[in-house]
């Protein structure tokens, strides 16, 4: 297939803007099957619709960023739009998740579908900022909280470093408390 002529509809899709452009850029949780599988695989009380307002996919993040100039025009908004694989403007609902920049969760879900776990415990991460809580301790917690339920249930292999989150939730509390106390 000729890619570009599947990237000219897009980018006059962008440039004259109507409704349909966001179709261009992002998906909804439902048409990505590891987004899907991670949010059938939430813990009861993180669990969230399934809709656009709560869960944006980045397909195309040159289109997305031209749709969200507020975003775009932030330097620090930007950067999290451009690198991280997931993010939301705290304490704002939806999570992006970018599959743009990150296509690796997308292409290993069929060979390692618990890929799917790891998502789950992202979104769960980005849940808490989105409900308010903007200190990465909690989300971190969270998302360790979480990996570490599925790695005990055996659906997380052993090589995933859970440790590792528990690790960035302590250094993340000893920093928001070292900030806290110079206050
Ligand atoms: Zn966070």
């Amino acid at each position: 297939m000729n890619g570009i002529t599947w990237l000219l509809p897009l980018a006059l899709l962008a440039t004259y803007g109507f409704c349909a452009k966001d179709l261009a850029a992002t998906d909804t949780c439902t048409d990505v099957p590891v987004i899907q599988a991670a949010w059938k695989q939430l813990p009861k009380e993180r669990r969230f619709p399934c809709d656009a307002e709560h869960l944006v996919v980045i397909r195309n993040l040159a289109l997305f960023l031209k749709d969200h100039p507020n975003i775009a025009a932030d330097g620090y908004l930007r950067e999290r739009a451009v690198h991280a694989f997931a993010f939301c403007l705290t304490p704002k609902w939806p999570i992006y998740i970018n599959l743009d920049t990150h296509p690796v969760f997308e292409n290993s879900f069929a060979q390692s579908p618990w890929i799917a776990l790891v998502v789950a415990g992202v979104l769960v991460h980005e849940s808490v900022h989105a409900n308010g809580d903007a200190r990465e301790s909690s989300a971190l917690l969270e998302e360790y909280r979480t990996a570490k339920a599925y790695q005990t249930q055996g659906r997380l292999p052993e090589s995933f470093d859970v440790m590792g989150l528990e690790k960035q939730y302590r250094e993340a509390l000893a920093k928001e408390t070292t900030v806290a106390a110079k206050q």
